[in-house]
């Protein structure tokens, strides 16, 4: 079968041709048919500073999927061969603390899709079946393979309640705005949305936000303080990892309000906790991964019924062979969500 593999501690990765994998007792066969690519991919490809601490090569990448199981192990109970599914990409252990008390997202054991486990970017892989997703029919391939991001999404707008409120959401990849359409199909009131990036920010406005602001042509602090009668928002959703975003998120939230955190930072940052945090009564919600399955219920549920409409941030599509030609474009930014065809 075709798949991309990193092979070296080094830039770029490699298309070859290897053999298909076989199953154990629980793991089942998966033929993919449409990969997405992720932003942690590309720091696979460009072996940032974070994929050489977190990276062991060889590996075939990619945890975004939709794909059908063609082979199960003999004690496979779940699923069936010809269903169509997706999956958790954190293929958690299921007995640790964590995964016990309702916190499998951050299951101490979990080992992550397309890193420690060799991922979707191929003809065919394997899975355990506890971490499979059946797919709604009514979602179509082109949807069901960004589920996954769109997750973390669902959880990062919904840490609380986001109805008639107003929000300010930093950060238009691809995740930015799914969350922009979350929060407008959840019925928030004002959406501001900030990016350095006018092509993103030009799809941001398709998902319904009112404002899209490039920090770098405007001052993204005043007009939305101007906006909200200078209260300042009540919602900040954190989606770009730059401390200067984050920084502006809480010049502008009103006293009382609520962050939620997604967006990975490259440097620690530095806030005044008294007077950022505890003198404004701020509460932060850190958010990772996603809730398993509650959150692909809610995925799932916002697709199928067009609540969310995620075709304006699905820009590109490539065969996988072609999987540079996205990785070169997410890195210069020229793109919403990039997928990849790899079979039928
Ligand atoms: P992305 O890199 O495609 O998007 C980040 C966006 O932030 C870009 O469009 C960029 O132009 C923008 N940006 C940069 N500086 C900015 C600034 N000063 N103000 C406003 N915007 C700015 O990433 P993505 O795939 O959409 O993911 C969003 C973030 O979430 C990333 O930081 C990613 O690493 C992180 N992430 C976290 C988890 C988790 O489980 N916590 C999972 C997936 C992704
Ligand atoms: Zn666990």
């Amino acid at each position: 079968m075709k798949a991309v593999i990193k092979k070296k501690s080094a830039k770029g990765m490699e298309f070859v041709e290897v053999p298909v994998p076989g199953i154990g007792l629980k793991d089942v066969l998966i033929k993919v048919k449409i990969a997405s690519i992720c932003g942690t991919d590309v720091h696979i490809y460009n072996w940032s500073k974070w994929a050489q601490n977190r990276f062991k090569p060889p590996r075939i990448i990619g945890h975004e999927f939709v794909g059908i199981v063609t082979k199960i192990g003999k004690e496979v109970t779940r699923v069936q061969v010809g269903d169509r599914v997706s999956s958790e990409s954190h293929l958690y252990c299921g007995h640790c603390y964590q995964c016990q008390n309702g916190y499998i997202e951050v299951c101490r054991n979990y080992k992550l899709l397309g890193v420690d486990h060799d991922g979707t970017f191929a003809e065919f892989f394997v899975l355990p079946e506890h971490v499979l997703w059946k797919n709604d029919p009514d979602i179509p391939d082109e949807w069901a393979t960004i589920q996954e991001p769109f997750g973390n999404a669902v959880d990062t707008v919904l840490s609380e309640d986001i109805s008639a409120k107003t929000v300010l959401i930093l950060g238009a990849g691809p995740i930015g705005l799914f969350a922009t359409g979350i929060a407008r199909a959840c019925g928030a009131s004002l959406i501001i949305l900030s990016d350095p990036n006018d092509y993103r920010l030009n799809i941001g406005k398709k998902m319904g936000a009112a404002i899209a602001v490039n920090p770098k042509k405007e001052d993204i602090v005043k007009i939305a303080m101007d906006t909200t009668k200078k209260n300042g928002v009540d919602v900040v959703l954190e989606f770009s990892g730059s401390n200067q975003a984050l920084n502006q998120g809480f010049k502008v939230i009103t006293p009382g309000g609520r962050l939620s955190l997604l967006g990975i930072y490259e440097r620690s940052v530095n806030i005044d906790l008294n007077k950022e945090v505890i003198f404004k009564k701020i509460r932060i919600y850190g958010i990772t991964g996603r809730k398993v399955f509650s959150t692909w219920y809610k995925t799932s549920r916002f697709l199928s019924s067009g609540l969310v409409n995620v075709s304006p941030i699905i820009t590109h599509q490539f065969p996988l062979k072609d999987y540079e030609k996205g990785m070169k474009l997410m890195k210069e930014g020229k793109c919403g969500k990039v997928i990849l065809k790899v079979g039928e």
